[in-house]
């Protein structure tokens, strides 16, 4: 009995002007296997993970059966893609449903991959398994770092081949979501250019992420402030942990806050803000130093569409919109600040702290050192362990740190539970993950990523464990070099 799996789906996103949608159902496919379900996700969700396990309950994950009453439909949206305007849309997606959770949270339940739908353009609808276990990899790694994002539920296989550069096994991954309202949303609505649809979008974005603004004063400017806070703590919690999305464009922006769309997202090796791993972004107009400013024009889009709701005169609403986007900048930088406070073990501020964290950051570029691993050998009270040690300028550096610190109330024990739980010990290497994936996908040998996926649900732990995920991969000759919707 698909009931029994625990599925409590609503569909309000259908309570929106028809444009935003197009219901449909997923398209079947040949032959499902589980390859993976995450149990305690499952469980805060209300599910029951032995009935998602049965046959009906994986037929429900891999798009063969819908839960009673459910609804599925596909959204509409657009987006800036590297620049460029474009009318898109779920096109391998399908949304099932808004489970009610059992504290009575609403949350997306989406099928990734789950065949064609009027927005496809010219694809195939379909994912392949590498890229949907490299998605729940990466996507739960970073909800156990504290960064907000959607999460995985489960990958399952179709028994159907899918063409990329070679053959490749079909898969859907089942995506959980706060929504998957994006800035590209709002672009949909206003390049359509009806007011009364645009208006009910934001009223319904504000009644399922900001319910506190609904009856206040100028509650559009209030939704777009919002947005805009949130975006500047997700980024800054990015560059904090040397995250690399890779594919910032405006369709891949989430109106809750939410870290979305892991393509050829990877994180940093060695710091470097240059730093590009996505095989077309050739201008690194999504580098990692860049992403503040990429937001900052994301942002900038998203209130372009507000300004008929922001005022009735244009200038007003553009003045409004001007300042919601300028505090932007300043509120990544200082999210940024207090995070590199705390990964230096520094509790109060001081002018100075800005260029202690700049002169580190300095002779990391310089050193090509290695960014995870530089705070945690700091976190472990072992320099030594960084390529910096025994270079003159990191001396001097490390007594300018070790004054800092002395000149703040808290002790040196509690400096280093800061640094602990602001640094964490490891995070999904690139090769560590390529590895996981290689085992997966080419021998269906799924204990590597069990593994990886276990070390990863608690970075801030500094197990033995862990250890030998913190290693670099032997050679590096040729960079790191990741792919987009594959
Ligand atoms: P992304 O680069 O992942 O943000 O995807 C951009 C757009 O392409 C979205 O509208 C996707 O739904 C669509 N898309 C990506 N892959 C496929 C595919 N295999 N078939 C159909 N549409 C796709
Ligand atoms: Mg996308
Ligand atoms: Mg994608």
């Amino acid at each position: 009995e698909i009931r029994d799996a625990g599925w409590n789906l609503e569909i309000s996103y259908a309570s929106l002007p028809e444009s935003f949608y197009s219901k449909l159902k997923p398209t079947p496919v040949r032959l499902p296997k589980l390859i993976i379900l995450n149990d305690p996700l499952a469980a805060t969700l209300g599910l029951n993970h032995p009935a998602l396990r049965s046959n009906d309950g994986v037929a429900v994950l891999a798009g063969n059966e819908v839960p009673e009453g459910a609804v599925p439909l596909a959204q509409a949206y657009a987006g800036h893609q590297f620049g460029h305007f474009t009318m898109l849309g779920d096109g391998r997606a399908v949304l099932i449903g808004e489970q009610i959770t059992p504290p009575g949270i609403r949350v997306d339940i989406q099928l990734k991959g789950s065949g064609r739908t009027p927005f496809s353009r010219r694809g195939d609808g379909r994912a392949a398994l590498g890229p949907m276990l490299r998605e729940y990899i990466i996507s739960e790694a970073m909800h156990a770092l504290g960064i907000p994002t959607t999460r995985s539920l489960a990958v399952v296989t179709t028994g159907e081949s899918i063409i990329r550069e070679n053959e490749q096994p079909g898969a859907v991954l089942t995506r959980v979501a706060a929504s998957h309202l994006r800035v590209g949303t709002f672009q949909y609505a206003a390049a359509r250019g009806n007011t009364q649809d645009l208006q009910a979008l934001a009223d319904y974005t504000l009644q399922r992420h900001y319910p506190e603004a609904e009856g206040g004063v100028n509650r559009y400017l209030t939704l777009l402030q919002e947005v805009i806070n949130r975006q500047a703590e997700l980024i800054a919690k990015w560059q904090l942990v040397g995250f690399v999305h890779g594919v910032m464009n405006t369709d891949n922006m989430a109106l809750s806050g939410e870290t979305i769309d892991y393509g050829p997202c990877a994180f940093l090796d060695t710091y470097d803000p240059e730093t590009v791993f996505s095989s077309i972004d050739l201008q690194g107009r999504y580098a990692y130093g860049n992403q503040p400013r990429i937001a900052a024009w994301n942002l900038a889009r998203f209130a372009e569409t507000l300004l008929p709701l922001l005022h009735d005169n244009e200038q007003q609403a553009v003045k409004l919109a001007e300042d919601a986007i300028s505090d932007f900048s300043e509120r990544v930088h200082r999210n940024w600040l207090t995070g590199m406070r705390a990964k230096l073990g520094i509790f109060n501020e001081e002018q100075q702290d800005e260029s202690l964290i700049d002169g580190l950051l300095g002779m990391m570029q310089k050193n090509r050192a290695d960014y995870t691993n530089t705070f945690r050998a700091l976190t472990l009270g072992r320099p030594e362990d960084t390529v910096l040690f025994g270079n003159e300028d990191f001396s001097k550096w490390k007594e300018l740190w070790e004054a800092r610190l002395g000149r703040q109330e808290e002790s040196q024990a509690s400096s280093r539970l800061l640094m602990r739980s602001s640094n964490p010990a490891l995070i999904p290497r690139n090769h560590r993950v390529e590895e996981a994936l290689e085992a997966a996908v080419e021998r269906e040998d799924y204990s590597v990523m069990e593994r990886l996926l276990g070390v990863l649900s608690n970075p801030y732990a500094y197990t033995p464990e862990q250890e030998e995920y913190t290693l670099l991969p032997e050679s590096c000759s040729s960079p790191y070099r990741t792919f987009c919707g594959t």
